[in-house]
């Protein structure tokens, strides 16, 4: 009887309560929406989220209000558009951002990346990698760093992309092949030691490069919209492949997962540093398509360079053009495989592979097709990445996670 009495109170203070707890549980996914490019408008937004138009307002006033995005009450000339044009969101031209580290068999990047995928600031270096990660790591923190004092920008977090399989859960980089790196170096640790003692915020990640790659592909650029996406690419040095299952990389048990590089593709090809023979590592790489096409690789630019050079300036060298259809057939023999094993609804190719594909699609697919079980069935597209540095943007994607998760909690 007494519940009774007065329910009104409890009631509104539950409703309002429920209302807060929603409009905050909603921030991470607007956040992530607007970061993705998907939700252009509020209206987007609040149909998106499935919640009301004043709780769609909170929420992008809210993220307004944490720097993170800006909300246009007064959009543009909304031609032919029905009814009020809805207030326009984007992300914060001059919000925060992450920093992005990657070393490769060349040297190292830095860069900064703010919401969105996009790059605000970037320095390199090209040297012969140390065999002590914590130099080169410390190199390339501190170039970041660099960049974060000339931009003043605020630093929600670090991430690291490493051309090599990083065994979790301790971060460790297994086997940097074409790095002078000890095997099993703790690449995780180190580097969130270097982000440290350079006095900068945030946690700091480690993840292989492809692995990112694909993952700022899916959020950022040519795998939007893919629900079983499979990326294949090559470094400066070297074939890595991922997988990202409903928005999610797939990492296996131990992060470990999708070494298609080992995949033999030649079975009377040249041995492969695994202990293996002609796999897609050694068979389809730079340094493979250079030496197929007779060229001697210079020490003065990167291998990829030369390669992807080659094949767009030369190919009516019919030398060139030899190896780049022996690379092809190759490529296309190693993702036919996958294919049948993964069953993709979207391929796309990075490095290297993404100019072997622009060289001559029509072959590739053919192969692929060919090749598969289910490729001449109903075929599965195969596309270009089209991110600049997209295993940056992904190893920024790493460090925003926690924001994206939870923005409030993130950035109080
Ligand atoms: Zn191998």
């Amino acid at each position: 009887m007494s519940g009774k009495a007065d329910p009104r109170p409890a009631g509104e203070g539950t409703t309002s309560r429920t209302r807060l707890d929603r409009g905050r549980g909603a921030l991470g996914p607007a956040l992530e929406l607007v970061h993705t490019g998907r939700a252009p408008t509020r209206a987007v937004l609040t149909a998106e989220l499935g919640v009301t138009r004043a709780t769609a307002g909170a929420v992008a006033a809210e993220l307004e209000a944490l720097g993170l995005i800006r909300v246009d009450a007064r959009p543009g000339a909304a031609a032919g558009s029905q009814g009020r044009p809805s207030h326009r969101l984007s992300v914060a031209e001059d919000g925060p951002v992450a920093l992005a580290a990657q070393v490769h068999a060349d040297g190292f990047r830095a860069a900064l990346v703010g919401l969105g995928g996009r790059i605000v600031a970037t320095a390199h270096g090209r040297e012969v990698v140390d065999p002590d990660p914590a130099k080169v790591l410390g190199s390339v923190v501190a170039a970041g760093a660099e960049l974060l004092r000339e931009t003043g920008r605020r630093c929600v977090g670090a991430g690291l992309a490493v051309p090599s399989a990083v065994a979790e859960p301790e971060g460790l980089a297994l086997n940097p092949l074409h790095l002078a790196w000890p095997a099993g170096a703790p690449v995780r640790e180190i580097f969130a030691e270097q982000v440290r003692a350079a006095g900068l915020d945030g946690p700091a990640f480690a993840a292989n490069d492809v692995n990112l790659a694909a993952l700022a592909e899916h959020r950022h650029g040519a795998g939007r919209g893919s629900r079983d996406l499979l990326c294949v690419a090559t470094g400066h040095r070297g074939v890595g492949g991922a997988l990202v299952l409903d928005g999610r990389l797939h990492t296996g048990s131990s992060g470990l997962a999708l070494e298609v590089g080992h995949l033999a593709v030649n079975p009377d090809g040249r041995p492969c540093h695994c202990g293996s023979r002609g796999c897609l590592d050694v068979e389809a790489d730079p340094l493979a398509l250079l030496t197929a096409a007779g060229r001697d690789p210079g020490p003065e630019m990167s291998l990829l360079r030369q390669a992807d050079d080659l094949i767009r300036g030369q190919y009516d060298d019919p030398r060139v053009r030899t190896a780049t259809e022996q690379l092809i057939d190759r490529l296309g023999l190693g993702l036919a495989g996958l294919v049948n094993i993964l069953n993709p609804d979207r391929i796309i190719l990075g490095g290297l592979h993404r100019t072997l594909l622009e060289a001559d699609p029509d072959r590739l697919r053919a192969v692929v097709a060919d090749r598969s079980l289910w490729g001449r069935s109903g075929g599965v597209p195969i596309l270009a990445c089209t991110l600049d540095h997209n295993s940056l943007v992904g190893a920024a994607e790493l460090a925003w996670q926690p924001v994206l998760d939870d923005p409030l909690g993130a950035l109080a």
